[in-house]
């Protein structure tokens, strides 16, 4: 049986949190996408509760989604901007206050499924995007100047270039041949939602605890988000708990800084572990999102990094077309990994210090820990600095952001 070959300028596996608003991004370049997902949540309607997995989205990354005409399709009620982070542990506090940006907000905490449905929402209206969807990308090979990815139905597609959008095992990494690197960090990261005594006030809680940091993001029903990463065996401790404990653990916690934590919803968790591929590009490949790098989540940096690397993607490529370059060459392809590649290790490797100086009880580390919070906290032009990279107002990559 002969199976149907279908040429596009790019075709992105994944249509995750970075794959559906890329392909938005590259339709409005001019360029022919192919989007390929091998299976998909089911939609949220308008009324349904709001999703467990959520993600602190940075003004940045905002602008860029907004601009792709993704982030007015989400509904406003179901969106909760923080205009404020209060981070602590055993001796030391520090406050970031958007309003000393000047912002309005620092992040806004969003529900994963939301983003997506959104984006391919979007991309639907394109009619440059083609949607494989539910369709599994199986095989990867190269003709001339064109790479060949095979779907599991069978169908061929040929395209300048091919984006891995496919998460942190990535299956366009391996076969691209791309090796990474990294480690597992012992930790899971339960994820829950709590109703608490006193209302979040549009505040972003975190507290590092001895076996990692517990963070309290504000919903828009006015509950709380938990993302709480500790070590394995603590975890699955947790994980077994009947409410009624693992509230009192929560405020125990929390140092009731929220009043009494009253109710939860049910839990989940993920394993938590760094991976960084050694090489973002390969041979008309390119890698995106969590596929290039996966970081501890303790910064909530992981999908607003996707979209920097989506951002400079796109710049990288209208870049290369100015001078009559495809979407693969390799000219294109090595501009956007030198855009890309040594922020994100910077960013992962910061992850990894914070974790490490976070969870240890050596003295030394700790007095310094807790000099450097309360240190940080009276240095009004350092917690600046922060809170700009944090929001994705970064200076080091002028390029990114800029992109509509
Ligand atoms: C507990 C936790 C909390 C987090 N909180 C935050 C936060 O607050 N802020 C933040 O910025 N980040 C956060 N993150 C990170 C964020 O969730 C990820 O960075 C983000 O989901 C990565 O998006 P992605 O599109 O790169 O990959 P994914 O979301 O993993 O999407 C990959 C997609 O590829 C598809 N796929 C895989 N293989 C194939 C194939 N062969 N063919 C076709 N399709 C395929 C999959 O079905 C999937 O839809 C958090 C992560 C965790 C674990």
């Amino acid at each position: 049986m002969t199976h149907a070959t279908e040429r596009c300028d790019v075709a992105i596996v994944g249509g995750g949190l970075v794959g559906t608003p890329l392909a938005c991004a590259l339709a409005e370049l001019g360029l022919s996408v192919a989007l390929v997902e091998a299976a998909l949540p089911p939609p949220l309607a308008p009324e349904s509760p709001l999703d467990i997995r959520v993600s602190a989205i940075a003004p940045a990354s905002e602008a860029w989604l907004r601009a792709l005409g993704v982030w007015q399709r989400m509904p406003e009620t179901r969106l909760c901007a923080y205009r404020r982070m209060h981070v602590w542990d055993r001796g030391g506090a520090i406050d970031f206050d958007a309003a000393t940006v000047p912002a309005e907000r620092l992040g806004t905490i969003v529900e994963n499924r939301l983003i997506q449905q959104a984006a391919l929402e979007a991309l639907g209206e394109h009619p440059r995007i083609r949607c494989y969807v539910p369709l599994r990308a199986k095989a990867l090979g190269w003709s001339g100047e064109r790479a060949r990815l095979t779907l599991a139905d069978g169908t061929v597609l040929e395209a300048a270039l091919v984006v891995g959008a496919d998460g942190a095992d990535s299956g366009i990494r391996a076969l691209a041949g791309i090796p990474s690197f990294g480690h597992d960090y012992d930790q899971w990261a339960i994820m829950t939602q709590v109703r608490t005594e006193r209302p979040h006030d549009h505040t972003a809680w975190q507290r590092f605890l001895p076996d990692g940091p517990l963070a309290f993001l504000p919903l828009a029903d006015g509950r709380c988000a938990i993302v709480w990463s500790c070590t394995t065996a603590i975890a699955r401790a947790y994980m077994d708990l009947p409410d009624e404990a693992f509230l009192r653990a929560l405020t125990d916690g929390s140092e009731g800084l929220l009043g009494t934590v009253l109710a939860c919803g049910p839990r989940v968790s993920f394993p938590l572990r760094l991976v960084h591929a050694v090489r973002y590009v390969g041979e008309r490949v390119v890698l995106v999102g969590d596929a290039a790098h996966l970081v501890h989540p303790l910064a909530g940096q992981g999908v607003n990094l996707g979209y920097q690397d989506a951002m400079a993607l796109v710049t990288a490529i209208r870049q290369g077309r100015a001078q009559g370059r495809d979407a693969g060459e390799s000219w294109v392809l090595g501009r956007y990994q030198r855009l890309r590649r040594a922020h994100n290790l910077l960013t992962a490797g910061s992850m990894d210090g914070f974790k490490y100086l976070f969870g240890n009880v050596n003295p030394v580390l700790s007095g310094l820990r807790n000099l450097g919070l309360a240190g940080v906290d009276r240095l009004g032009l350092v917690k600046r600095a922060i809170m700009r990279q944090a929001m994705g107002l970064n200076p080091d990559v002028p390029e990114v952001g800029k992109e509509g």
